[in-house]
């Protein structure tokens, strides 16, 4: 992304809101990956949204390719694109540190100003912060992808 210089909140919020509707409209890596090595489902009942997460780990522990599929609502599409984006190419190690940053960032009262690990375009779903309702549709892949590391069977809910 370009260096843009933020001039109030209004605009942020702006850019934010074209970012999210940019990836729920077009999710990257959509779709089932094919050599799979891990795999999770997460299932937020409260507003429907079912995706399932895939991975596919090389020998380093390293995500080497990821793809997700399913359907929600536009934060769930959103955030889990935005994952994907985010984790490609990373060990499963900062993936998990992603985790725990972005559901610390999103469900805490109050955000830290800076967490260990820069957050990047995630930050686009602090929208979330003020509906305590879509905090979980913005967590959904990110639970998933936390399970589908730890090869858990059974799949996620948000209940
Ligand atoms: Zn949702």
């Amino acid at each position: 992304m370009n260096a843009v210089n933020i001039q109030n909140k209004d605009e942020l919020r702006d850019l934010y809101r074209e970012l999210i509707l940019d990836h729920s409209r077009s999710p990257r890596h959509f779709g089932k990956l094919a050599d799979a090595t891990h795999t999770a489902e997460g299932i937020n009942p409260l507003c429907g949204d079912k995706l399932r997460l895939y991975l596919r780990l090389d020998e380093n522990a390293v995500i080497a390719d990821v793809s997700f599929e399913g359907s929600g609502c536009a934060i769930s599409v959103a955030s889990a694109s935005l994952l994907t984006d985010i984790v490609i190419g990373t060990t499963v190690d900062t993936a998990q540190d992603y985790v725990q940053a972005v559901t610390r960032h999103l469900t805490a009262a109050k955000p830290a100003e800076l967490e260990p690990i820069d957050l990047g375009k995630i930050r686009a779903l602090d929208g979330v912060r003020e509906f305590p309702a879509r905090v979980k549709c913005a967590t959904l892949a990110w639970q998933a992808l936390s399970s589908a590391i730890q090869q858990q069977a059974t799949p996620v809910t948000t209940e």
